[in-house]
């Protein structure tokens, strides 16, 4: 046993400090980001935010309205494949939407019919699993890489920098950061495994901008104070599931509580999706999810308006003109927590 004494940090444990700033408006604020991809090549130009692949987010309906402002979604995994290849046969060139899959022999050979029948059309996968330390993935992110030299390749999830290393090596294109942080996710209460959503992201981009790769960080977003944070602590991509959750472009179950309509949100491991998509939780696991009821929220644009509004925002506080400056031109101050903050109150 060991214990690491260097503090880490949570969304919570830091403020960003204001700097002097020549912007006067938040519409002078570009929050669009261009990279080039490490192995795809492939060129992008867009808002870096992505809808959560998870089945009350990731939906059909969710990226064609999320497309319009240049957010990307990650589809989940549990549309069949004559769903998929009508999506994609008629999704707009510009738009970015991820085909997200697991690491079974089942995911990969569906992946392939879908992809062969709908070609350049996909041009993102969205490799997912909960635990990305373990050979199995590693060993799947190479085939794919080799067999698909050209797709732009999300794998994830970890939270250290040297696998961050690893799995830009290995073939990922953007590693995605976060184990424990999701608003539904019980990982941390069940395993006690995790990390620090901040520390992760700004360990995992360091690894990765090294090596001319790029991380999506996953999790943990309540507001958009935090997503201004995860740009700055280095994510390039930020994914988002709670944020985006209780729209109409969710097409969760809406339930009427005390005259108050909400929307069923739960995690993917959690028993609601177990039940739903795999016949109930094996005996052999337990549930990492939860699931809970939110206020049923309307339009996602709205909601979207508000988050690239708050982004902007913190750009004009720290006088980035582009969105690319925010991480430069970040200082965090640490605030100290409340205990009853870190442990709930009694
Ligand atoms: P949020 O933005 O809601 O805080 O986090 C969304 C992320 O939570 C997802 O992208 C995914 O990585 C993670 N997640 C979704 N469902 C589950 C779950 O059931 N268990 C765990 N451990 N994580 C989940």
């Amino acid at each position: 046993m060991r214990i690491e004494e260097e503090l880490k940090l949570d969304f919570q444990d830091v403020l960003i400090r204001p700097k002097r700033s020549t912007l006067t408006s938040r519409s002078d604020v570009d929050i669009s980001r261009q990279f080039v991809f490490r192995h795809s090549g492939h060129r992008y130009h867009g808002v870096p935010i992505i809808a959560a692949n998870m089945d009350t987010v990731g939906t059909f309906e969710m990226a064609r309205a999320l497309s319009k402002q240049q957010i990307s979604t990650a589809l989940h995994k549990h549309y069949e494949e004559r769903e998929l290849m009508d999506f994609f046969q008629t999704l707009p060139e510009a738009a970015t939407v991820f085909y997200s899959m697991g690491i079974t022999r089942e995911d990969y050979e569906k992946f392939c019919r879908v992809k062969q029948g709908v070609g350049d059309a996909i041009a993102y996968v969205c490799v997912d699993v909960a635990n990305g330390y373990t050979k199995s993935f590693v060993d799947f992110l190479h085939r794919l890489r080799d067999a698909w030299p050209q797709i732009t390749i999300m794998a994830g999830n970890v939270v250290t920098g040297e696998m961050a290393e690893e799995l830009i090596l290995d073939g990922a294109d953007i590693v995605k950061v976060g184990i424990g942080p999701g608003s539904v996710c019980t990982t941390r209460k069940m395993t006690g495994i995790g990390y620090p959503q901040l520390s992760a992201i700004i360990e995992c981009a360091d690894a990765a901008h090294g090596l001319g790769g790029l991380i999506c960080a996953d999790g943990g977003c309540t507001s958009p104070g935090d997503l201004a944070k995860a740009f700055g602590g280095g994510a390039d991509f930020i994914m988002l599931g709670g944020m985006l959750a209780g729209h109409d472009e969710c097409m969760g179950e809406v339930a009427e509580v005390e005259g108050v309509r909400k929307v069923r949100f739960y995690g993917m491991s959690s028993r609601t999706a177990m039940d739903k998509h795999a016949g109930g939780v094996a005996n052999y696991r337990a549930s990492e999810g939860k699931e809970v009821l939110l206020d049923y929220r309307g339009p996602v644009a709205d909601t979207v308006l508000e988050i690239l509004g708050g982004v902007r925002s913190a750009c004009t506080y720290v006088g980035a003109h582009k969105l690319r400056e925010l991480s430069k031109r970040t200082t965090f101050i640490r605030v100290a927590r409340q205990l009853n903050e870190v442990f709930g109150q009694s």
